[in-house]
């Protein structure tokens, strides 16, 4: 069997790293068969004193062309949102908590638009600060999340959660509110995270991506075998590179484990093709 790979959760920046087109073209090489390319924070693409949603237009536009690219190589989902950073930056750079939450929501209503025409496949990434913030920028942002979660019900988006890590509390906090605005809990996915939010989130029927570091895809093999899939959460950034990981390390990483006879073939199918033609609806290689 031949072994195919995705990278769940990617970033691209054609700005200032390699772009989405070298990236798409190294990794198909290796094996790569589909990626869910995320946008970065405007800034990384040199927008910068962003204030409104015309200026957002920009960065998504960028975005969705770098998709575009991408899709020369192999198959590509295609999300863009409102990061928890993003809200940090903006209030920081002086808009006030309210003009954040009003601009977040603009963006999310936006990016709806986009996913309703079939140019972005979800919302991502949105949630909470995976560090300690001020309560205000906290609320602003799981607030945009909870509208993008209400979006997602409406129009069939998928969602990419940025979250903060803590076990079975950081699915659960999801969960309660998932339930309460009913959101098909098959849209949902708990990104980079630990193998006890993976754990967790698949015991209540939701995706999850970890990075494909390999210490780490070691244990979590063993340990809860193939339900998540994996990531690299590449930021593209030359000064930063493989901050997470590099979409190219995750295929080694995998390849290796497989000739150490830690995981076998059915299990690295399972995360590269089955876990993912479940969530992202993509037919497989
Ligand atoms: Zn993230
Ligand atoms: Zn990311």
């Amino acid at each position: 069997m031949e072994l195919v790979f995705a990278d769940a959760h990617v970033h691209s920046n054609p700005i200032e790293g390699l772009g989405a087109e070298r990236i798409a073209k190294r990794f198909s090489k290796l094996g790569g068969w589909f990626m869910a390319l995320v946008m970065l924070p405007p800034w990384h693409y040199g927008l910068r004193g962003i204030k409104s949603l015309e200026e957002y237009r920009k960065a998504i536009e960028i975005h969705v062309s770098e998709c575009k690219r991408a899709r020369e190589y192999l198959k590509v989902a295609c999300f863009a949102g409102f990061h928890p950073a993003e809200v940090d930056e903006l209030i920081a750079s002086g808009l006030s908590p309210v003009q954040v939450l009003e601009l977040g929501f603009k963006v999310i209503d936006y990016v709806v638009i986009l996913c309703r025409q079939g140019i972005l496949d979800g919302i991502g990434e949105v949630g909470r600060q995976h560090y300690k913030d001020t309560p205000e920028r906290f609320a602003v942002s799981y607030t945009i999340a909870q509208h993008a979660l209400i979006k997602a019900r409406d129009y069939g988006c998928l969602v990419h959660l940025h979250l903060e890590n803590a076990g079975p509390v950081t699915v659960d906090t999801i969960d309660y509110y998932v339930n309460v605005v009913n959101v098909p809990r098959t849209k949902i996915l708990f990104h980079h995270s630990s193998i006890r939010v993976a754990k967790r989130a698949s015991e209540l029927g939701y995706s999850s991506t970890i990075a494909g570091k390999k210490e780490l895809l070691r244990t979590a093999f063993k340990e809860v075998g193939p339900i998540f899939m994996l990531e690299s959460d590449f930021i593209d950034n030359p000064k930063r590179r493989c901050v997470s990981t590099c979409p190219w390390d995750i295929i080694e990483n995998q390849k290796e484990l497989t000739q150490e006879g830690i995981v076998d073939e059915e299990a690295i199918w399972r995360v590269n093709v089955d876990n993912v033609v479940k969530y992202y609806g993509y037919s497989p290689p």
